[in-house]
């Protein structure tokens, strides 16, 4: 495994919408296990693969639970993930961006989603998701589209001292 250089506005891979994965031989799993290992040590809690300059529609998300801390974050690894069901309802968080050091803003996203993909061999999978891990999933599909949290914020603003928000 191996760290990779995360991109940051204005590099043009953040822009451009990424390609479908029809390949999970050897460079799709080492490109996963970078991105994880890229996403942790960021930190961050989550990671698309534009985010590392790789034009493909992969992300990995990991994220604790919410509610409680003992509970250890949970890994996902998703290749062509598709939002397929939303609730209405939508919630307004404060969002960072490891592709847009320094500044934060506050962004209105659906509060829970249902993404569907392939795991890292291919198979389908389905994951539910609210709340935070949510707003996450969102976060990582976007990007794969080459959208930015800033296109989506209601105002963005840099951040005071101690002012720490999840960045993705
Ligand atoms: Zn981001």
């Amino acid at each position: 495994m191996a760290l990779r250089e995360i991109v940051t506005v204005p590099e043009p891979v953040l822009r451009r919408k990424a390609r479908k994965v029809t390949d999970f031989g050897n460079e799709l799993q080492t490109l996963i296990d970078d991105m994880v290992e890229t996403m942790r040590a960021a930190p961050g809690v989550g990671l698309a693969a534009p985010q590392v300059n790789v034009p493909l529609r992969v992300i990995v998300v990991e994220f604790g639970d919410e509610e409680d801390e003992n509970v250890p974050p949970k890994l996902y690894t998703l290749v062509n993930p598709e939002i397929v069901r939303s609730s209405n309802e939508m919630v307004v968080g404060t969002e960072g961006c490891l592709s847009i050091p320094g500044f934060i803003g506050d962004v209105d996203r659906m509060k829970s989603v249902t993404v569907k993909g392939q795991n890292r061999r291919g198979q389908p999978v389905r994951i539910k998701a609210e709340g935070w891990l949510a707003r996450i999933f969102q976060h990582e599909i976007d990007h794969l589209d080459g959208i930015l949290f800033t296109d989506r914020a209601l105002r963005v603003w840099k951040p005071q001292e101690g002012e720490v928000v999840p960045q993705d």
